[in-house]
């Protein structure tokens, strides 16, 4: 038996740490079970002056990524990787064994994860039957006389089954919600279909943030740089929790080069391969027999449900293909995951799927 075992917080030690595709692993070498790009681009480095710290919000950096998402300088926070944004939120606006985050599964699985090791409770509003957000019951649980809901995570588009958000019923949910919770919209995959980033209600909406990510799109997911997105107060809220340097020199150097212009101009190529290899798998699946249901196609990825996923999942597993099993979570049965490859990555997984 250990003997610090017990040191631990009672949270901590009752917790089952996210087990992220990283850590689940697999043998292989095509790899369709963490939403990563498929290619990589080159970068420079300047290591002139790595003995000193770096700014707190390298300028460059927040510059960049506000032109890019069409945002004050001011209402931007840079994060190692979005998870960091979730649990900064998470720490910043809510007291530990007294309020709570309000999540809509299935969805991404971190929000639980952080609000757990801080000792915040989670209350559970189940996507409806469609896997759109139920908005009338997410203002109801938050609105309720002894509502303790302080942040509202919406993932749009909705990791794993590809929703997204509607406008109009976020906005009266916003308004709705006004001085009570925070509705954080989490668009880490917003490059996919940035024609329904709700970032522009930033600037009439203090009770918006959005989490944004250089992980999936911007394929670099090793660098580990997030974004939030908010009017200042809460920017500002923020800014008191997070490390003291929360950007390593190296990686803001990195991610102001993906956000140049030539920068951003591989991104979008890169998003119009990637969505369109995403259409020629939609299409080929249509005619596969062992596929019941493919959900809504918006990010990198598809979830696609079989009529027996455990046996797909064995194949693909034979052939090398690492993918990302939904089978076990609730209201997912038989779902796999499908992130977005190359054209051959996309093949190889037609070709395992007709042999069966
Ligand atoms: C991948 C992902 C993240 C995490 O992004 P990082 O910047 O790599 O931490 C956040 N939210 C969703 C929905 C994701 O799929």
């Amino acid at each position: 038996m250990s003997s610090i075992k017990h040191l631990a917080r009672e949270t901590v030690q009752a917790l089952t740490p996210y087990l992220s595709a990283r850590r689940i692993g697999g043998t292989g070498d095509v790899w369709l079970n963490a939403n990563e790009s498929p290619d990589c681009s080159e970068y420079q480095l300047d290591s002139s002056k790595l003995n000193r710290y770096p700014e707190f919000q390298p300028h460059s950096l927040i510059t960049a990524y506000a032109d890019y998402a069409a945002v004050k300088h001011s209402q931007v926070l840079s994060t190692r990787g979005a998870d960091e944004s979730i649990e900064i939120l998470i720490r910043t606006f809510c007291e530990p064994s007294a309020d709570s985050i309000l999540i809509c599964p299935p969805t991404y699985g971190m929000y639980a994860i952080s609000a757990e090791t801080c000792g915040v409770a989670i209350e559970e509003v189940a996507l409806a039957d469609n896997f759109d957000v139920d908005y009338q019951a997410v203002e109801n649980s938050v609105t309720k006389v002894d509502s303790q809901v302080k942040l509202v995570f919406l993932c749009a588009p909705n990791n794993p089954t590809g929703n997204i958000l509607d406008r109009q019923k976020l906005i009266a949910l916003l308004q709705a919600t006004k001085g009570k919770a925070l509705i954080v919209a989490d668009e880490a995959y917003i490059e996919f279909c940035p024609k329904l980033s709700q970032a522009d209600l930033i600037a009439q909406y203090e009770n918006l943030v959005i989490t944004r990510t250089l992980s999936k799109a911007f394929a670099l997911a090793a660098i580990r740089c997030g974004f939030t997105l908010a009017q200042e107060s809460v920017i500002e809220m923020l800014s008191k929790v997070i490390a003291p340097y929360p950007v390593p020199a190296p990686v803001a150097q990195i991610a102001t080069q993906a956000l140049s212009k030539d920068g951003l101009a591989v991104m979008f190529e890169r998003v119009k391969i990637l969505n369109n290899n995403r259409q020629l798998l939609q299409d080929a699946l249509q005619d596969i027999d062992c596929v019941t249901e493919i959900f809504q196609a918006t990010g990198n990825f598809l979830l696609v449900r079989f009529k027996d996923s455990v046996k797909v999942f064995a194949a693909f597993a034979k052939n090398g293909i690492i993918m990302r099993d939904f089978a076990n979570k609730p209201r997912l049965k038989n779902c796999i995951r499908i992130t977005i490859g190359t054209e051959a990555e996309m093949q190889a997984t037609l070709t395992t799927l007709n042999s069966l």
